[in-house]
């Protein structure tokens, strides 16, 4: 079978919303061969963008419950009909409290519903690969006709920035806390969540959760009102995953302030800012990766980086070392 028929097949498969194909169309795009890049590229291109999910960026440190909350909100989201992806963005390589992201063992009855699929997160250690990968296999999600793709991450810097541009909705999963723990979420990851979802509202915890979530409630007000939230919004909520309460609230705010993006052109315009967000990134990243696969470059980029580390020299002065002889090039060769 010729290569164009391979990839055709595999574009029909992931359409038709085949599981399998799904996860091979998924392995082709996180491999960093140059001939599956091609193959991967094709298969999108082919694919295209016009289905759309609604994409759920969702962050918690490890223990909060974002495994068992993936679970019971998965399995209340295929119970009402809606089929659900879940894929998770790590950019950690020594996995953050031993928990992998998108383990499907602990993810063990979504893991069997055939309205669901689960990724586990691609053992990476660059976030812009990671990125790169993550965004893929959401259109791949989409174009398999997904309804709801979960992106699941962990609070670690930059990877909360990376979800949330590519997601429609952020949602941060808090456990209860002691009211000096509030300062511990930082302001950045605040301002990006449209829920807070505070967890294990149950048993004992239930009165602590509900303090926390009155605090949280309380910054959130204290944040600037954002041009793209309805009235109340940003919400914070008690849920239990463990014993499936809130959840159906929780998918019920969801729901309201994505219809009310939709109606209101925010939907669009956000995913407009985000294609272009990413195209400028990948820009920088192509770039980066020329100036250090070309070896004249990439020893002036070393001398310069000393330079700046013992002080020797500015960063702006560094840059313009390694920029300036790449710009005269760029001249001459525009003169042409
Ligand atoms: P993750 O590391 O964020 O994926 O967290 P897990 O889903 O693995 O949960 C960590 C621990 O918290 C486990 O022991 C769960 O059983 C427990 N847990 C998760 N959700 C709840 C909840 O709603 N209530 C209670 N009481 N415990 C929960």
């Amino acid at each position: 079978m010729s290569r164009t028929t391979d990839i055709n097949t595999l574009a029909q498969g992931v359409q038709t919303g085949d599981r399998r194909a799904l996860a091979r169309a998924i392995t082709l795009v996180e491999s960093g061969r140059a001939d599956h890049r091609a193959d991967a590229l094709e298969l999108l291109e082919k694919l295209g963008t016009q289905k759309q999910a609604l994409r759920i960026g969702l962050s918690g440190t490890p223990g909060v419950g974002k495994s068992t909350f993936i679970e019971s909100f998965g399995l209340m989201l295929t119970g009402m009909g809606k089929r659900v992806a879940v894929l998770a963005v790590d950019p950690s390589s020594a996995r953050s409290g031993g928990s992998i992201l998108g383990d499907k063992t602990r993810m063990d009855h979504l893991a069997r519903d055939p309205n669901a699929f689960i990724r586990p997160s691609p053992s990476q250690t660059q976030l812009g690969g990671v990125a790169r990968r993550s965004r893929e296999a959401v259109a791949l999600c989409e174009a398999a006709g997904f309804d709801v793709v979960l992106i699941e991450t962990v609070g670690v810097g930059q990877s909360e920035t990376v979800v949330a541009q590519m997601a429609d909705l952020f949602v941060l999963l808090l456990a209860p806390a002691g009211g000096d723990e509030l300062q511990g979420v930082k302001r950045g990851i605040m301002e990006m969540a449209d829920l807070i979802l505070v967890n294990k509202a149950d048993g004992d915890l239930k009165p602590q959760a509900m303090r926390t979530c009155a605090d949280y409630a309380g910054a959130l007000r204290l944040l600037r009102k954002r041009a793209q939230d309805p009235d109340g919004f940003p919400k914070a909520l008690t849920i239990s995953a463990l014993e499936v309460q809130g959840l159906q609230a929780a998918w019920e705010e969801m729901e309201a302030l994505i219809t009310w993006r939709r109606n209101n052109g925010v939907w669009t315009a956000t995913r407009e800012q985000q294609a272009a967000y990413w195209f400028a990134e990948d820009v920088r990243q192509g770039l980066l990766t020329l100036l250090q696969n070309d070896p004249q470059t990439a020893a002036r980029m070393k001398t310069a980086e000393a330079d700046v580390k013992a002080g020797r020299t500015l960063p702006t002065a560094a840059a313009e070392q390694v920029l300036g002889p790449l710009k005269q090039r760029l001249v001459t060769n525009g003169h042409k």
